[in-house]
C-alpha cells in the first residue's frame, strides 16, 4: 500500500495543495475535478505540477450519476465518461473514480449497473485507461459496499474495479465481514475517512463533518484487519470534507494526514510500528512563572498543602509536589521551554508517564512525529519531548527515569514530599483553534491508547465551547480538549490572549474537600465567587442536606453526581499573568469532569474579570490585568 490524499481534503489553490501534500511526504494524491477546473493552467499542466513535486496522480475523481439510464441519457452518460478519459489522458492518470448514482431518472437493477460498466470498462480499455465505481452512501439505488462489488463482480471486466470508503461503509454501520472476502486486485481504490458519531443525514455528515482516522469515533482498526484479508496493495487515499480543514493551514492538515495514514498502517500486523501504550499518569507539570506572580503562586500551593520539595542545581526553578503532583515553577527569564509570545504565567510542558517511554518514542517517530531531544532545548535533563500544537513540550517518561531526574536536576534543599488531601492531578484542559483541535486530538489518540468520550457543547455566554475529553484507563489522565467558533467564548479568548491554543486549567485532585476550601479559606486565598442562584438550583436538582449546601455556598463550592457518584469543584482566582487558574476537585467515583457546572463557572469568571478591569480603570491601574481582559469587547 502507499499513501495518497484528495486534494479536496485541503485549502488553498491548486498549487497550495500540491506544495503541501508533497511536502508532508505523501506518495500520491486523488485530483478533486474542482482543482482542475478552477486551475489556470491546462490539464498537462496540472499533471505535470502534481509529476514535478514526486506525486502520482492516483485518480480523477468524481464521475458521477452514470449507471441506470437510458436512451438519450445513457448515450449522454458514456459521452460524458469520453469526455473524462481525455483529461484523464492529458492529466496522465488512468484510474476514474465513479460513484453510484443518484439521478431521478436512473433505473435500478444489479445487472444493469453490471451491463453498463462492463461496456464504460471497454471503453476503458480501449485506452488503457481503469474506472473504480464506489457506493455512495446516499446512492439512489447503491449505498452499500456489497452491491458496488456485486457490480463489479458481475461486470467481469480488468478495467473495472470497486472503491471502498470507510465513511460511506461506516455510517450505514454495513458489516465488515464481506470486504475480507473480495480479492486485493479487485479494489483499485481505498478511500479513508473517519468522523464522529451523528446523527444526521449521510450527506451533510460526509460533507462536514469527515475527519483524519485518529481524529474520529470510526472502527478503523476493524476496517484495516479486513482489508488486511484482502491482500489489497493499491493507494490508501484520504477522502476528507471537513469545513476546519477546509478553513485551515494546508501545510499542518496534509502532515497531520500522513501520520493518520501511519496509524492505519499501524493497525495491520506487518507495520513494525510498536503498539500504543496507555498514558499512566501525568507526572509532572512545568510552569513558566511571570516574577511577579512567584510569590502568590508559593503562597496558593502552600495553602493547598504541596511544599517546594526540591531546588535546580543550575536554573531558577523549583519543584513542589504533595501526593502524586509534581509542579516545576521555573523563573528563568528565556527559559527554552516558554511558548513564544506567551508572555504570562503558563504551562509550558506536561510529563506523561508511560511504562515503558523508548517504545512510546519510537512509535511517535514512526507515526511521524518530530521528537526533540534534550540538546535541541537547551536542558541539562535526559528526558525526550514532542513539541505539542501550542507550543509546549511534551516529555514522555518512565519511571526510572522520572526518579533519576528528579534527584539529578533537584538536588538543592531537598524535602520530603508532603502527603495530606492533595493527592494528584486530576485532569488538564486545553483551550484550542479548531484545526489544533483536531491536530492534538490525533497526536494522543495516535500516538497513546486512550478512550475518547463522545464530545458535547458547554454553554458559554457568549457562544458554544465544543469540548472532548480524552481519558486513560485509570482515571489518572484526563484532558479536556475545547474549541469554539465563536470568537469571543472563553476558550477563543484564551486562543487570542495568549497567542494560540494552551493549557487553559489544571484541576487537582483532593481526598477532603472540607480540608481543602478550610486551608484556603485560612490562608485567606481568593476563590471565585459563585452567585447564590446556583446554590438554590443546586437544592432542587439533588437532595442534599442543608448543612452540607450552606457549607458549599460558604465555600463556593460546585456539586455534581452521576450513577457512580459524587463530585466537587472549587476553583482559585487567577493570579495577575497568569494564563491558566487552579481548579480542586474532589471525585467519589464520579467519571466526569462537571459538565453540568461550567457554564456557572465560565459565567463567574468573565463577571470576575469585567469587575476587576473596572476596579482597575477607576484605580488608573490598567497595567496590571490586562492579561487577563478581553480587549476586543472592553
Ligand atoms: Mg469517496
Ligand atoms: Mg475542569
Amino acid at each position: 500500500m502507499y499513501s495518497s490524499i484528495a486534494t479536496v481534503c485541503l485549502s488553498g489553490s491548486l498549487e497550495e495543495k500540491v506544495d503541501a501534500i508533497a511536502q508532508a511526504g505523501f506518495e500520491g494524491l486523488e485530483l478533486f475535478e474542482n482543482d482542475l477546473t478552477a486551475f489556470t493552467g491546462t490539464p498537462r499542466e496540472a499533471g505535470e505540477l502534481v509529476r514535478s513535486r514526486g506525486l502520482k496522480l492516483v485518480t480523477l475523481q468524481p464521475f458521477r450519476d452514470f449507471e441506470g439510464l437510458q436512451g438519450h441519457a445513457r448515450e449522454r452518460a458514456f459521452d460524458r465518461a469520453e469526455h473524462k478519459f481525455d483529461l484523464m489522458e492529458e492529466l496522465g492518470t488512468d484510474l476514474l473514480m465513479t460513484c453510484s448514482t443518484v439521478h431521478p431518472d436512473s433505473l435500478p437493477g444489479l445487472s444493469r449497473a453490471a451491463d453498463d460498466f462492463y461496456e464504460l470498462g471497454e471503453r476503458a480499455a480501449r485506452r488503457n485507461m481503469r474506472v473504480a465505481y464506489e457506493a455512495l452512501a446516499w446512492g439512489r439505488h447503491i449505498h452499500d459496499y456489497r452491491d458496488s462489488w456485486e457490480v463489479v463482480r458481475r461486470a467481469a471486466h480488468s478495467s473495472v474495479g470497486l472503491v471502498l470508503d470507510t465513511f460511506h461503509i461506516f455510517s450505514r454501520q454495513t458489516e465488515l465481514g464481506t470486504i475480507g472476502r473480495i480479492p486485493g486486485d479487485r479494489i483499485f481504490l481505498v478511500q479513508t475517512a473517519d468522523a464522529p458519531r451523528l446523527s444526521m443525514d449521510h450527506l451533510s455528515w460526509s460533507r462536514h463533518y469527515r475527519c483524519f482516522p485518529g481524529q474520529g469515533e470510526l472502527q478503523m482498526d476493524s476496517f484495516m484487519a479486513m482489508l488486511q484479508e484482502t491482500r489489497y496493495d493499491g493507494p490508501l487515499s484520504h477522502e476528507i470534507f471537513n469545513d476546519v480543514f477546509r478553513m485551515g493551514h494546508s501545510d499542518q492538515t496534509a502532515r497531520d494526514g500522513l501520520r493518520s495514514y501511519h496509524l492505519l498502517r499501524s493497525m495491520q500486523d506487518d507495520s513494525g510500528i510498536p503498539a500504543p501504550q496507555p498514558i499512566e499518569s501525568v507526572a509532572f507539570l512545568e510552569i513558566a512563572v511571570e516574577p511577579a506572580d512567584l510569590v502568590p503562586l508559593r503562597e496558593l500551593l502552600s495553602a493547598l498543602g504541596m511544599a517546594c520539595v526540591g531546588r535546580h542545581h543550575t536554573l531558577n526553578a523549583e519543584r513542589w509536589a504533595a501526593g502524586d503532583v509534581n509542579l516545576v515553577l521555573n523563573t528563568e527569564a528565556g527559559f527554552t521551554g516558554r511558548v513564544p509570545g506567551r508572555d504570562a504565567t503558563a504551562i509550558t510542558a506536561i510529563g506523561l508517564k508511560v511504562s515503558n517511554a523508548y517504545e512510546a518514542f519510537k512509535r511517535a517517530d514512526k507515526l511521524g512525529y518530530d521528537i526533540i531531544e534534550p540538546e535541541e532545548v537547551g536542558a541539562s535533563h535526559r528526558m525526550s519531548a514532542l513539541r505539542n500544537v501550542d507550543g509546549s513540550l511534551s516529555y514522555i517518561i518512565d519511571d526510572s527515569q522520572l526518579s533519576r531526574t528528579w534527584d539529578r536536576e533537584f538536588p538543592v534543599d531537598v524535602q520530603p514530599i508532603p502527603g495530606g488531601a492533595l493527592v494528584d492531578i486530576d485532569h488538564i484542559s486545553v483551550a484550542l483553534s479548531y484545526h489544533d483541535y483536531l491536530s492534538l486530538m490525533l497526536q494522543y489518540r495516535a500516538i497513546f491508547q486512550l478512550e475518547i468520550t463522545p464530545s458535547f457543547d458547554v454553554t458559554d455566554p457568549r457562544g458554544l465551547i465544543q469540548s472532548q475529553v480524552l481519558q486513560n484507563y485509570n482515571g489518572r489522565f484526563r484532558l479536556a480538549l475545547n474549541a469554539s467558533a465563536s470568537p469571543n467564548t472563553a476558550s477563543n479568548r484564551f486562543v487570542r490572549q495568549y497567542g494560540g491554543s494552551g493549557i487553559h486549567h489544571v484541576a487537582l485532585r483532593t481526598e477532603s474537600m472540607r480540608a481543602t476550601s478550610a486551608a484556603l479559606q485560612q490562608a485567606g486565598t481568593q476563590v471565585l465567587p459563585i452567585p447564590g442562584n446556583y446554590y438554590r438550583d443546586l437544592a432542587a436538582r439533588f437532595d442534599l442536606p442543608a448543612q452540607t449546601k450552606t457549607w458549599m455556598q460558604d465555600h463556593h463550592i460546585l456539586f455534581d453526581q452521576d450513577g457512580s457518584g459524587e463530585f466537587h469543584q472549587l476553583y482559585a482566582q487567577q493570579l495577575a499573568h497568569q494564563a491558566f487558574f487552579f481548579e480542586l476537585v474532589q471525585r467519589d467515583g464520579y467519571q466526569g469532569l462537571g459538565a453540568p457546572n461550567a457554564f456557572v463557572r465560565v459565567t463567574a469568571q468573565q463577571r470576575l474579570e469585567a469587575e476587576t478591569l473596572a476596579a482597575h480603570m477607576d484605580g488608573n491601574d490598567l497595567d496590571t490585568r490586562h492579561h487577563n481582559t478581553d480587549e476586543s469587547a472592553s
